[in-house]
């Protein structure tokens, strides 16, 4: 894709702070650093997103994104990890390549706050929406 900045970089056209690279996906810091370390990893191809990417990539930019939170734990001192992506702009993606964002977490310190809450709208029939999606699969 001509004009995704993801792209770019993954041509080498725009610099970024490499943190890994292999044939199919690259890793690089994300400019705005959450936490220190908050990497990308994306495939080196374009998908939109995560809806749209084979499967053996998922796989390979997954399994990249083990190995760097792994490495984030053992260099940066990291004591969890939050493992994101989003898909789609209602969804918060803002960058219509594909990515995962591997970010080190550091306690209370970090100042990250990342909460599921129980929903408030609807109330939700869990069998029902369960039987839904299993159907689909
Ligand atoms: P998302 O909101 O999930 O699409 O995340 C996009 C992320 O890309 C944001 O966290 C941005 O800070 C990051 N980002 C955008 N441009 C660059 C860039 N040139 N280099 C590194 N990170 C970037
Ligand atoms: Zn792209």
């Amino acid at each position: 894709m001509d004009d995704c900045i993801f792209c770019k970089i993954a041509r080498g056209e725009i610099p970024c702070y490499k943190v890994y690279e292999d044939d199919d996906v690259l890793a690089f810091l994300d400019l705005s650093q959450t936490t220190k370390g908050h990497t990308l990893v994306i495939p080196k191809n374009h998908y939109d997103n995560f809806l749209f990417v084979p499967k053996d990539i998922v796989s390979k930019v997954f399994g990249a994104a083990q190995k760097i939170a792994q490495a984030q734990v053992a260099s940066l001192g990291a004591e969890g990890i939050n493992i994101l992506n989003n898909t789609n702009s209602v969804a918060g993606q803002t960058v219509m390549h594909f990515h995962v964002h591997v970010i080190p977490r550091y306690g209370e310190a970090d100042k990250l706050k990342i909460e599921f809450m129980s929903n408030k709208i609807e109330k939700i029939n869990l069998p029902a929406v369960a039987e839904e999606i299993s159907k689909k699969l």
